[in-house]
């Protein structure tokens, strides 16, 4: 080292390097006691000058660095060589600063006079590395799927690390209670953990957390026990030590409160702007952490629910029922259907279709038991486990569900009715395995739709061959139109006043080469299903209004030719129109034509009467087949433009033997009557029959009694003998 000399020029080079330095900058003798210090060394340490000259370094060191700074000062002391550390200080007014320093030797004549040096504040510097750092460890963390709980704590060491000798806390908003809750407090005493556990009210003047939480705004209390902010906490706080508590909102990218994050002190304190912006930091990163499991928790919700029912989803279904099916118990799987949903939607809109899909959930799910599980296998179908059950409670429940739909939907103002078909296969009798259960419950599913819908099925083992008729029979309906394999029927309808055939009703036949004659019950419901019906049913109005000229070219004017329509029909936005475009086709009078519709078709009540009103300005009359099988309300038809009511077999088939029946025909006829409606009488075998009917005011009859359905030519010889 050059030996300084006493000159001006030497005295200005001192005074820039030593009293001037930005860094503090020392001086002092072989025991360690400081000879000299310059005004940046006051300002690190707080200290005057005298206070300080004459004081032993080791005052000012940090308790736990000071073994490690005596090492590196006697290196330079005592063995002469130059040595940089990085140690810490108290600053006399109590917070620590972090220093790298530099102690040089003093030697004058090969021996060494003291020590001098420097050191740099690299407190900042280190607590941004020590964030950094930290910040880093979190995000790696969460990234591994940690839990929210460990990541919380996490950040929470970490803020007690930089931030010396505070306590941090991080609550949790719970919306639906309007309360903060506990989501990490690792180091606070476990009396005020507790206190944190029951739940932090959010409010204008509630401790820091909830007052922050509230006004979505930092909010600092210095001094806990003068602070009014703290009146209904305090006691717990200053029991446990707590004097400041600096409280800052963490809020998700939409300022919506996610939670609080907390620094409290045992002495009173405010934070400086190194602090703040540490809190800043910590409480970006835990609202980072927050929205992370928020939004995976959503995701994971979305994993395993339907979204618009928020019924489970199939995974979780599957999950939940190998569970129960583990356990070995008998149980019931439920296959439910909408009937007819498909038009709802078609004819209502999705919106409203939606909304009736998410009224049917809430109320299957009502009627099942807590522990049941129902769940949205997909478009209008349920499925529904019933766990350790038997047979005759599965059917208390299927009651309960059918008798729950039939209570009509309001949705948007409009009164919607729906139905479902069921079918139950049962565990372990059917399938030791979900999928097989499923399967079967799906078939038992489409025996109950076939059988009128509106019902439940049990599985049997004959529906699998069914099934696969079914499946034949779809295939085969496909090529029926081209191959020219329908024909169409017509039954005589009685006037009983003329005693005359003043209607006939058209009835599809299906002769197939190889399968021969299929029903109408079994092909014509699978055609409404796969839309067939709609080319089918064009088909047979065109065949009915040929039929209508036939009769008139023969001189038979006066009889009317009824035509069968299916929901599907008659719910197409351009019916009317294509109705009408073959009545001025086919040139006949419309007055002569009828369509018969079911109690089903009028689901949507004002839809209904709109598209019926707009038919008969065409000309037409309107009959209501089936009656008495579906809803039953009279009231509703009271709004429909209708002629006709046809009353349903089943009522007919023991009218001579059962006084229920009589009285429900009875009722309808006179009801109908009043309504101005003219009746007819379905389905009549026997002389009783037709006897009963005649003397109770009926005003038509149709049935086998007068003459099966005939072909073009067996009707004509009907008529002539009539
Ligand atoms: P529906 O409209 O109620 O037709 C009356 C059914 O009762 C006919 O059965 C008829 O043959 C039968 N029937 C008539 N009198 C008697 C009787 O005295 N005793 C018994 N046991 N049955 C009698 P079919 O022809 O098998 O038709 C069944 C159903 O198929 C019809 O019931 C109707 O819903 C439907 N259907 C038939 N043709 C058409 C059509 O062209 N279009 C549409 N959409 N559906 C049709
Ligand atoms: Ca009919
Ligand atoms: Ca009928």
């Amino acid at each position: 080292m050059k030996k300084l000399i006493d000159s001006k020029a030497a005295i200005e080079v001192y005074n820039t390097l030593f009293i001037h330095n930005q860094d503090a900058s020392y001086g002092m003798d072989l025991e360690g006691r400081f000879t000299i210090i310059n005004d940046a060394f006051v300002e690190i340490s707080g200290y005057t000058e005298e206070e300080m000259i004459g004081q032993p370094f080791q005052v000012l060191i940090r308790e736990k660095d000071l073994p490690l700074t005596v090492h590196h000062v006697s290196r330079a002391a005592v063995n002469g060589e130059r040595s940089r550390f990085e140690t810490s200080i108290i600053h006399k007014n109590g917070h620590v600063v972090n220093l790298f320093v530099a102690a040089i030797p003093i030697i004058r004549n090969d021996e060494i006079k003291g020590v001098v040096g420097y050191a740099k504040d690299i407190t900042e510097e280190k607590r941004t590395k020590k964030l950094l750092d930290g910040q880093n460890k979190v995000l790696e963390m969460v990234a591994k799927g940690f839990s929210l709980k460990d990541v919380l704590d996490s950040i929470v060491l970490l803020m007690e690390d930089v931030l010396t000798g505070s306590l941090c806390s991080i609550l949790l908003m719970d919306h639906d209670l309007g309360i903060l809750k506990k989501g990490s407090a690792v180091n606070l005493p476990l009396e005020y953990n507790h206190f944190i556990h029951l739940g932090v009210g959010v409010g204008p003047a509630s401790g820091s957390c909830g007052t922050a939480a509230y006004s979505q705004r930092p909010v600092i209390v210095e001094d806990i026990e003068k602070d009014s902010l703290w009146n209904e906490h305090r006691n717990i706080a200053l029991k446990n030590n707590l004097r400041a508590c600096w409280s800052y909102p963490v809020l998700d990218n939409h300022s919506r409160t996610l939670g609080t994050f907390a620094v409290y002190y045992h002495e009173s304190k405010r934070p400086n702007h190194m602090d703040m912006m540490v809190i800043e930091k910590a409480t970006y990163l835990t609202s980072l952490a927050i929205q992370h499991y928020e939004s995976e928790e959503k995701i994971n919700y979305m994993a395993y629910h339907d979204e618009l029912t928020g019924l489970p989803n199939r995974r979780l279904f599957d999950l939940q029922t190998s569970y129960a099916l583990g356990k070995n118990k008998n149980s019931a799987l439920l296959f439910i259907d909408l009937d007819r949903f498909k038009v709802i939607n078609d004819t209502l809109g999705h919106d409203y279709g939606d909304l009736l899909l998410k009224e049917v959930a809430d109320r299957i799910k009502s009627s099942i038991r807590l522990h049941d599980t129902a769940a949205r296998q997909g478009g209008d179908e349920f499925i529904v486990l019933l766990d350790n059950i038997k047979r005759n409670e599965v059917e208390k429940i299927l009651y309960r569900i059918l008798h729950i739909l039939s209570t009509p939907f309001q949705i948007n103002g409009k009164e919607i009715f729906v139905t479902p078909s069921i079918g139950i296969s049962m565990y372990p009798e059917d399938g030791q395995h979900e999928s097989e259960l499923i399967r079967k419950s799906d078939v038992a599913m489409y025996q109950a739709k076939k059988d009128g819908r509106n019902t439940f099925r049990f599985y049997d083992m004959n529906m699998d061959k069914e099934q696969e008729e079914q499946l034949k029979i779809e295939n085969e309906l496909r090529k029926v139109l081209y191959k020219n394999q329908l024909s169409l029927y017509f039954q005589p309808i009685i006037d009983l006043q003329s005693n005359k055939v003043l209607s006939i009703e058209g009835l599809l036949r299906w002769n197939h080469p190889v399968m021969g004659w299929i029903p109408p019950a079994k092909f014509i419901p699978i055609a409404e299903e796969n839309g067939l019906i709609i080319p089918i049913g064009t088909w047979v109005m065109e065949e009915a209004c040929r039929q209508l000229q036939m009769l008139a070219s023969k001189g038979y004017h006066h009889i009317n030719v009824a035509v069968n329509l299916s929901i599907r029909q008659f719910y197409q936005p351009n019916f009317v129109s294509m109705v009408a475009n073959i009545i001025r086709n086919k040139r006949i009078n419309p007055e002569r034509l009828h369509f018969e519709i079911t109690e089903s078709m009028t689901a949507d009540v004002q839809l209904t009467t709109a598209i019926l009103k707009e038919l008969k300005t065409l000309g037409v009359s309107i009959s209501i087949d089936d009656f008495g099988t579906g809803y039953s309300s009279l009231s509703y038809l009271r709004s429909f433009p209708i002629n006709t009511l046809k009353i349903d077999r089943s009522f007919i088939k023991d009218i001579s033997q059962n006084k229920e029946d009589q009285d429900i025909a009875t009722m309808i006829i006179f009801m109908a009557h009043k309504l101005g409606l003219k009746v007819i009488g379905e389905g009549v075998e026997t002389s009783e029959q037709a006897k009963f009917l005649t003397d109770n005011g009926c005003d038509m009859l149709q049935g086998y009694y007068f003459s099966y359905p005939l072909s073009e030519d067996e009707l004509l010889s009907y008529l002539r003998e009539k």
